[in-house]
């Protein structure tokens, strides 16, 4: 049976491209029949995106790698928190990100009206997945990539055999490129701005973290805001079913230098400059709309993360043993934040979703200089013991080094928020670690 979707306000039907609204501004959703709808069948299948299909589109065939039913893991971060916090894994997806369940049902569903192929405008992580499905499934795949991506994903989308075309500098400016594209080609577009059908795929998320944790808080890495909004859609389906009283609080994570949809939640200025979390650089994201009401609906919030803490978050989920991309690792210094906020409350039961891998990331040394190792975790373990000024640091280290290079150290460590004045006599200024500095000392050494 083929999907319909009907406008309830001018009674369009819509059977192939679903637009998010119809061409008289009406907001289109996809909906089944909730009442029917028996859930006692899921725990019989396999994990997976296809475990839902009574809460996805019917398809003919099923385009499949093996995507969802990604692992649920107890994070040692959360423990020395006192949170329980579970990552949720979605770099264990096939081609390593949670677009793969964007992919399988969009490739699904589509698949008589692709005869040409695919296009799909994306900063990576859709493309890839596009790429692998479109392969998978013996046709075409034409992706739009911003200017700005990281290394590992192009070689990803070209290994897989896409058409790759370099435009703009944001996956925004791709999205009218692609359109243009789908029509000049008579391709099928699966930009999720464009089209909303691959957003059910990526809801099982929420699907999976009901069946396994039931957690009170979701938190999610943001740039366009499609995940966060798809995720809201799953548990707001869950709820429409009678399986829940309460739709998780959702939060939403962006980076300081790029936040169009957390300024909005916070009420802070919005800023749209690009940041080394690339997945997250999206200026003026189409479904902030979306986003910003599955935030606000669900009673959440949003959190914003500086640059300086990328590297920090990266290293903290590896030592979890999760390689992410730093788009992916912004919720490490989110949960620390609001953590130190005392945000969360004693029985709250707390999922990061872990978006995508770190092998699809851009590897310069250039990264390790603001790694926390070496220098920068001896001077931490020295200011542990007691506060001490620059020439008194640099006199105490192991290895000899330049003496301006300890003052760089101690300044990243301040903007890392690791590190503070604590008082001056003179010239001279003495620094104590800070609670988060500390934080970071003691879980790196348990
Ligand atoms: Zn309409």
């Amino acid at each position: 049976m083929a999907m319909e979707v009907r406008c309830p306000s001018c009674g369009m039907v819509y059977s192939s491209i679903i637009p998010p609204l119809c061409s008289c501004g009406q907001r289109l959703e996809i909906a089944y029949e909730y009442e029917e709808i028996d859930v006692s069948k899921w725990g019989r299948r396999k994990p997976g995106v296809w475990r839902y299909s009574e809460l996805l589109p019917s398809v003919r065939e099923r385009i499949t790698l093996y995507e969802g039913g990604t692992p649920l893991i107890k994070s040692k971060l959360g423990e020395e928190l006192g949170l329980a916090l579970y990552l949720k894994d979605e770099t264990r997806n096939p081609t390593g990100s949670f677009r793969d369940r964007l992919a399988t049902v969009a490739v699904s569903y589509a698949l008589p009206y692709a005869e040409n192929g695919f296009v799909i405008a994306s900063n990576g992580n859709g493309a890839a997945a596009l790429a692998a499905y479109a392969s998978k499934a013996g046709r075409e795949a034409y992706v739009v990539v911003p200017k700005l991506i990281e290394s590992g994903k192009l070689a990803q989308i070209v290994a897989l055999g896409a058409k790759v075309i370099r435009y703009g500098q944001t996956v925004d400016e791709g999205i009218g490129y692609a359109e243009g594209l789908a029509e000049g080609k008579d391709l099928y577009n699966v930009t999720p701005e464009s089209n909303i059908i691959g957003l059910e795929g990526q809801k099982t998320i929420a699907f999976e973290l009901w069946e396994e944790l039931r957690p009170t808080h979701v938190v999610v890495p943001t740039g366009s805001g499609s995940n966060i909004y798809s995720i809201y859609k799953g548990f707001l389906e869950l709820k429409r079913i009678g399986l829940l009283d309460e739709i998780p609080k959702l939060i939403a994570v962006q980076a300081e230098k790029c936040s169009p949809i957390a300024s909005e939640v916070l009420g802070v200025e919005p800023r749209a400059e690009p940041t080394k979390a690339l997945a997250l650089y999206v200026k003026s994201p189409l479904m902030k709309e979306l986003a910003v009401e599955a935030i606000t609906e669900s009673g959440g919030t949003a959190v914003l993360v500086g640059e300086d803490e990328l590297d920090l978050g990266q290293k903290l989920l590896a030592r979890e043993g999760i390689f992410a991309e730093y788009a992916s690792s912004v919720v490490v210094p989110a949960i620390m934040e609001l953590a130190e906020e005392r945000y969360f409350e004693k029985d709250d039961t707390i999922a990061v979703v872990i978006t995508s891998s770190g092998l699809k990331g851009q590897y310069s040394e250039s990264r390790e200089k603001f790694a926390i190792g070496g220098t920068k975790l001896e001077i931490l373990r020295m200011l542990k013991e007691k506060t001490m000024y620059g020439y008194e640091i640099w006199e105490a280290l192991e290895r000899p080094m330049k003496y301006q290079a300890v003052y760089q150290h101690l300044r990243e460590l301040e903007s890392m928020g690791l590190i503070e004045e604590a008082k001056r006599k003179g010239r001279r200024v003495y620094y104590t670690l800070t609670q988060r500095g500390l934080n970071l000392l003691e879980s790196l050494h348990k």
